[in-house]
């Protein structure tokens, strides 16, 4: 069922609707599942093996690891997110926390650039990393995916993503790239 949204909604989603069935579904910033629309049908995919009887989550808004922007993300929906990042994040330390915003603005930075060093956004991410105690497995980098997308696109393009998970010890050599939109270039 399509709904008029008012003005201003209008302009920020052009089209409103209400599933009955996945709005059982809640939120989890580390989800299960991912929805996406063909028209006004939504279609809801697993991201991981799921086992019977396992609640599905996906996410009402993408996850920025920060506990106290995603607090205010989920204010209207009434609730707080308690997965594992946002748990973290809620009590992590004023100076790491402070820290990995510095961090996180630097690579962002560093990811925009015109001629982008892999060098330093790999050396960036390490510092990043060593911020976190548990490891990515427990706790991932959400924050930063799409740095890391960015990073493997640009591996793959030259040959170096066999090298690169099958050595992660390999000391990075200096390249650059250049950027356009989405796109990269050697
Ligand atoms: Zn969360």
């Amino acid at each position: 069922m399509l709904l008029e949204g008012n003005i201003a909604e209008t302009k920020m989603h052009h089209s409103t609707g209400i599933w009955l069935k996945a709005s059982k579904v809640n939120h989890s910033c580390m989800a299960n599942c991912k929805r996406s629309f063909i028209g006004d049908l939504q279609i809801i995919r697993a991201t991981q093996d799921i086992l019977a009887n396992t609640e599905l989550f996906f996410w009402y808004r993408e996850p920025t690891c920060d506990y106290a922007d995603m607090k205010k993300e989920m204010q209207h929906w009434g609730f707080e997110c308690t997965c594992n990042i946002c748990d973290e994040s809620k009590n992590l330390v004023k100076d790491i926390s402070r820290k990995r915003k510095t961090l996180l603005i630097g690579l962002q930075r560093s990811i925009k650039q015109k001629h982008v060093s892999i060098e330093r956004v790999e050396r960036q991410l390490k510092v990043y990393e060593a911020t976190f105690k548990k490891p990515a497995t427990e706790l991932p980098r959400m924050s930063v995916f799409n740095i890391y997308i960015a990073l493997s696109k640009f591996y793959g393009k030259t040959q170096q993503l066999k090298n690169k998970l099958r050595d992660v010890k390999d000391k990075p050599r200096m390249r650059m790239w250049k950027t356009r939109d989405d796109e990269m270039m050697v």
